[in-house]
This record gives C-alpha cells, structure tokens and sequence, in this order.
C-alpha cells in the first residue's frame, strides 16, 4: 500500500520533471522564434522607411524643379527675353544630379520647346508618351510618375519621367514639363541593400506598375502587377506587412509595404521566411534533441530507480520469510512463534475462544545423535518435523521448531481436551515412521507431548500456558516417554 503510493509519486515527480523540461524547451524556442521573427519584420521597417525617405526626398526635389520651370515661364517678361536668359530662367535652380536626365519643357504638341541640355533645343515629340496624353486631358493630374520607358534622348536608358502640367493665363493646356529619373538610380540603392538571397524588393505605382525590383529581370519593370495577389493585399492595407508566397518563385516571403509619402508609389520589401527563421531553426535543430535525450534519461532514471526499488522490495520479502523460517526443518521459526502466539492468544482473549498448545519433545535424541552422528540426528529432525506438520490436519494449525530437537504446536479454537487427540496422532506419525533408535522407547524413534490449553483471561499471559505445557511434558518424560500428558 505504502510501496504502492511511493512508486506512484515517483512516476508523478518523473513525469512532472519531464513536463517542465519540455514546457521551458517550448516555451524557450516559441518566444526565440517570435522574437526573431519581430526583429526581422522590425528591420525590415526601419529600411523600408529609410527607402522611402530617400526617394521621397529626392522625387520632392525634382518636383521643385520642376514647378520652378514652370514658375519661371509665367514670370511676366519672360517671352521677351532671349534665348539665354531664358535658359537661365528657366533651369537655373535645377537639381542636377547624375540621376536626373534633362528637363524638357513641351508645348501643346509634345514637341520639345525649351531643353535644359541645350540652349537651341533637340528635336523631339513625345505626344506617344503617357505623360502628355494624361495632363493634356486631365488638369488636376498634378505630378505624374509615368510608366517606364526608354529614353529616346539618352540612347534607350530606362527612366521614368516626373512631370507637370503648364497652364496658361486663361488654364487652359499650355503643354508639360518633364524631368527625367534614370531607373538605374532606383536600381543602385536596391542593390547596395544587404538583404538576404531570397529577398525582393520592388517600387511600383500606386496603380500597379512595376518601376523597379531586386532581384532585377528586364522583363518585369512597367509590368502591371495590379492583378497580383501581393498588390491586391497592399492596397487593401495600405500599410503594414503580411505573409505570402510568391507565384513567380514559390519562395514564402514576409512582405512589408509602404506609400511613399505624397507620391504615388509602393515600396514592397519581401524577406525570405526560411532566411528569417534559419537561425530559429538552427537552435532548434540543437535543443531539440538535448531535450528530448533529458526527458528519455529521466523516464530511464525514473524506470531503472523502480526496478531497483522492486528488487529490493523482493529481497526483502525473501529476508523476511528467511528471518521467521527455520533452516533444518522449514518450518516457523522461535521468533515467528513468539509472533503467531501472542497474535492467537489475543484474539483468543478478544473472542474468548479456549487455545490449546503441544510441546514435542525427541525421546533420547542425544543418544541418537551419539550412535548415529550429528547428520542422522538432523535428517531425524527434519522427518519428524515433517510428520508433526503433517498429523495435525488443519489450516489454522500452527507448527514451528521451538529450538533443538523440541517442538511446539498451537491448536486456536481448540480445548485441552480436544488437543489430546491431536496430541496423540502427532506422536503415532512419528513412531510410524519407524526409524531405528535402539537407545530408545522400544527400538524405534519416539516424543513425547505435553499438552496445554486455556481459554485466556486478564490473570495469566500466554508464557503461563507455554510453562504449564513445559510441566506436562516433563511429566511425560517422567513417566516413561513416548507419551502424552495434559496440563
Ligand atoms: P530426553 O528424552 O530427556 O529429551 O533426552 P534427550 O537426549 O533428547 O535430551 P537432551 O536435552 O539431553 O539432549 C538433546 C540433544 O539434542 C542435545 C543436542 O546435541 C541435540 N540437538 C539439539 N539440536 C540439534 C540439532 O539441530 N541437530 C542435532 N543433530 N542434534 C541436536
Ligand atoms: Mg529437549
Ligand atoms: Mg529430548
């Protein structure tokens, strides 16, 4: 019961020892991974808002230039004015910078009219281009951030144009200033990211056409990704990020996206989610298995702790029956008996049952062992004890060498009376046996019984009853041997 309770604790405190070593390991890699996925979507951010402040800052200042051109045409007198004060009027402020192609002024029939590249302007008509057809139908259309196209001018360079509408005094259509941003300016500042072999990023209109993306194909700048899943999700959100795969390269991405702020343009930066969550997956790879090999060494510690104990537990048991038995005869031992006795005598007491006793004594057993040898004498033990065990002929009968070569039988449930019988069927069985003994009763092997027995009250402990069964056997021994005597 005891044992039962302990090795269920045991298995309780292994199992709980297995449970806290598992829930810190999961709890250890699941807060390593959102932090690692944070710091990446957290990064991914900041460089998206550095991005946009960059091409923002720069779009803004070809914006004033170009309203500066346009600015500079309706300053009063500047029709009169020749050709190279025009110029100067005209492109004086201009942002050059190697990103930024010429500025062209064009006139209601996209020709070019002024060329902030040369004072007798180049020859040219761009009516072809998206820029003219959209401010020369819409006024309102402000800064234009045209598809991309090949410059005619700069020998087929990618670009893209910015441009304004010019209006006349009365607002009606007075033509369009343009200024040209070379796409590899774009390009430049994607590659000179750090971003990881799987990344994406790209620059779009706010309508879905691809300006620019990392990694680069040719064939993708002034697509129009509008039908895209990815577009689809951006213009939905405006802002923030989300996970998707990708259709083109089936790589899954954690995709950030922005609006440049007071352009129509999308910044999207797509980090690989295998990239992001590599060094996650590295740790795991690590402590995964060191947890798993803890809890398999604590279920073995638990398991082989267990057997050990059930080992001892069965040794013990041995020792114990070993303890209460006597080796010669196997029968109960002396000590055993002062157990069993006290335990019958007291419940003979609580019933008030009578409890009869026999002590066996070996006839002339010192002359046998003289005669035939101390081995005879103990396998003449062993019989007789064996007879005596078996003569008595009931469950509750209990027999146990009481030391030497004397026995001791307690007969519960049983008056003196009734023991007599038994007394003499235990004495018959030995002589029955027929073993020679010439020194003894009539040739043969022999004991003799005192017989005791009482029904126990508070005056006398049970030593009473063994001492008066003692008395009887003397008596026995007295009168010839071989016999029986009650109390
Ligand atoms: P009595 O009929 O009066 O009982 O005579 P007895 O010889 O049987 O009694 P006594 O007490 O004189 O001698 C008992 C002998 O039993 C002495 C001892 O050597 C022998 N004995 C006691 N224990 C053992 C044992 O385990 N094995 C053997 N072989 N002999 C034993
Ligand atoms: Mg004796
Ligand atoms: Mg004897």
């Amino acid at each position: 019961m005891v044992a039962l309770r302990f090795y269920r604790t045991l298995n309780a405190l292994g199992a709980l020892i297995v449970l806290c070593i598992l829930g810190v390991a999961l709890t250890m890699l699941w807060t390593d991974r959102q932090s690692d996925w944070n710091r990446s979507a957290q990064s991914a951010r900041n460089l998206l808002i550095t991005l946009e402040d960059d091409i923002s800052r720069s779009m803004q200042l070809y914006d004033v230039t170009l309203m500066s051109v346009a600015q500079a045409i309706r300053t009063p007198g500047f029709e009169h004015a020749g050709p190279a004060l025009r110029q100067q009027l005209l492109f004086a402020t201009a942002a050059v910078t190697e990103h930024l192609g010429s500025i062209l002024v064009l006139d209601t029939e996209a020709n070019i009219r002024f060329d902030s590249g040369s004072i007798v302007p180049r020859q040219g008509n761009f009516a072809d281009r998206d820029y003219f057809a959209i401010h020369k139908a819409r006024p309102d259309a402000g800064l234009f951030v045209s598809a991309p196209y090949q410059s005619r001018l700069r020998d087929g360079d990618p670009s893209i144009g910015l441009s304004r509408r010019l209006f006349n005094p009365d607002g009606s259509f007075a033509g369009v200033v343009l200024g040209a941003m070379r796409l590899s300016y774009v390009r430049e500042k994607f590659t000179g990211l750090a971003l990881g072999n799987e990344a994406a990023i790209g620059l779009m209109r706010a309508d879905g056409i691809m300006l620019m993306r990392q990694p680069y194909i040719a064939s993708e700048i002034g697509r129009d990704m509008s039908g895209s899943a990815t577009f689809r999700r951006i213009k939905e959100e405006h802002v923030g990020s989300f996970v998707n795969r990708a259709s083109t390269d089936n790589v899954e991405r954690l995709y950030t996206f922005s609006n440049v702020r007071g352009f129509p343009l999308i910044l999207n930066l797509g980090l690989s989610v295998d990239e992001i969550m590599k060094p996650w997956r590295t740790k795991t790879m690590v402590l995964g298995p060191i947890t798993l090999i803890l809890c398999v060494a604590v279920t073995t510690l638990t398991m082989l702790f267990q057997r050990e104990l059930r080992r001892r537990r069965l040794i013990q048991a041995e020792l114990d029956v070993l303890a209460r038995t006597d080796g010669l005869t196997s029968l109960a031992n002396r000590r055993r008996f002062d157990e069993v006795m006290a335990m019958e005598w007291e419940r003979a007491g609580r019933r008030q049952s009578p409890l009869s006793i026999l002590f066996i004594d070996a006839d002339n057993f010192k002359l046998f062992n003289d005669r035939y040898g101390h081995r005879a004498g103990d396998d003449l033990l062993r019989r007789m004890a064996d007879a005596i065990a078996h003569s008595t002929g009931d469950d509750h009968t209990f027999v146990a060498r009481y030391g030497g070569e004397e026995f001791v039988v307690i007969l519960p449930d049983t008056s003196a009376e009734q023991a007599v019988p038994i007394a003499h069927r235990i004495s018959d069985a030995v002589a029955a046996l027929g073993i020679a003994h010439p020194d003894g009763v009539g040739g043969i092997a022999t004991v003799s019984v005192g017989v005791a027995g009482a029904t126990p009250d508070r005056t006398h402990a049970f030593h009473h009853l063994i001492e008066r069964a003692d008395a009887a056997l003397y008596r026995a021994k007295g009168a010839g041997r071989a016999r029986v005597e009650l109390a």
